[in-house]
């Protein structure tokens, strides 16, 4: 397996971020300056004034690549509510997320290679509470994880658009989105407990001539690509929350840590040595099972912000962000 490649992201400072920061950064490191033991270092860190698209540039663009050349990917984003998982993912008026720039790749990668021919299809599910909900399809709610030999892990009854255009793509995506809140009114609240998984499947063969045909040819690759934008890292208990809330916040917290684990299994390489990995703890690893270890590509950005109010919940999101490395 490739290392995990692992990004931070720092929002920029809003107006009621008032105050000085306690963070410094340089280069690939960063410390609160009260406490310089407190210190991480990651792949890259990217400050406020930077784009989307460096973020894209700097490593999900060659999981797209691969995902093309038949191997499976995948790109999370992490971090509390409000620290730009959402703006990075999917992007907001002012720039785009790295989900349609990674769709746009896609379409153009695959017009590069000649000699295959490819079928591309896409789904959005999200899960919230352990339970899978087709983004695509409103009424499919509470699906299944299943297993054969023939599909590997799946998600049962998942609705599956086959796409011929990042247009599309973004279309359907966008009908997605609209339909999430049902019975909420407050978006930014839903969307923060759940884990919204975009995905698309990647098929090709070789081109064949005519007079080729009938000869071998039937080498079908098969690829996934998973953009997650996951739930708020921020912990049930902090934010005191009861019923319900509470019983969102125990799920969240289980499948994040149950990802943690999985993501420290897997930099630890104890896959490879035959070991436990616990995918099955959470419905999130179980789904992406498939697209985590093995030769997929894996990339974390992790969200944060430097606002001193938000100090101890950025410095969980990086101790959370150094365990993958
Ligand atoms: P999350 O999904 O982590 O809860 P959002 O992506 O919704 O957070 O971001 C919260 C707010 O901050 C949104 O209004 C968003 O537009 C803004 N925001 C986040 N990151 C950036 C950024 N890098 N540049 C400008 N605005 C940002
Ligand atoms: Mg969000």
């Amino acid at each position: 397996m490739e290392r995990i490649h692992v990004a931070v992201r720092a929002r920029p400072l809003t107006a009621e971020d008032a105050g000085s920061s306690p963070w410094r950064v340089s280069g690939n490191a960063i410390a609160l300056s009260t406490q310089p033991s407190i210190r991480f270092e990651f792949d890259r860190i990217f400050g406020e004034e930077c784009r989307t698209a460096d973020v894209y540039g700097a490593r999900t663009k060659h999981i797209v690549d691969s995902a093309v050349r038949g191997f499976n990917g995948t790109v999370f984003a992490y971090g509390q509510t409000n620290s730009g998982k959402t703006y990075t993912m999917r992007g907001s008026g002012n720039e785009p997320g790295i989900i349609p720039l990674a769709v746009h790749d896609l379409f153009r990668t695959i017009e590069e290679h000649l000699d295959r021919e490819f079928l591309l299809r896409m789904s959005y599910m999200e899960i919230y509470n352990e339970e899978i909900n087709d983004l695509l399809v409103p009424e499919h709610r509470k699906l299944q994880i299943h297993e054969s030999i023939e599909r590997g892990i799946y998600v049962a009854g998942l609705r599956e658009e086959i796409v011929t255009c990042p247009e599309q793509v973004l279309e359907f995506m966008s009908f997605g989105e609209s339909h999430r809140h049902i019975g909420e009114t407050n978006m930014n609240v839903y969307s923060s407990r759940s884990h919204t998984i975009f995905r698309m499947v990647i098929e090709s063969r070789e081109k064949v001539d005519e007079s080729e045909a009938g000869e071998l040819c039937d080498a079908v690759r098969v690829s996934v690509l998973n953009l997650v934008d996951l739930a708020g890292s921020e912990r049930a208990a902090k934010t005191g929350a009861e019923g319900v809330r509470l019983k969102e916040g125990s799920h969240i917290n289980k499948s994040l840590m149950t990802l943690g684990t999985v993501i420290k299994k897997l930099s630890e390489g104890i896959e490879g040595q035959g070991g436990h990995v616990p995918y099955r703890d959470s419905k999130l690893t179980r789904i992406l099972q498939p697209a985590l270890g093995g030769n997929a590509n894996t990339a974390i950005i992790c969200n944060i912000t430097l606002a001193q109010v938000h100090a101890d919940e950025t410095k969980s999101s990086l101790q959370f962000a150094s365990r993958a490395l």
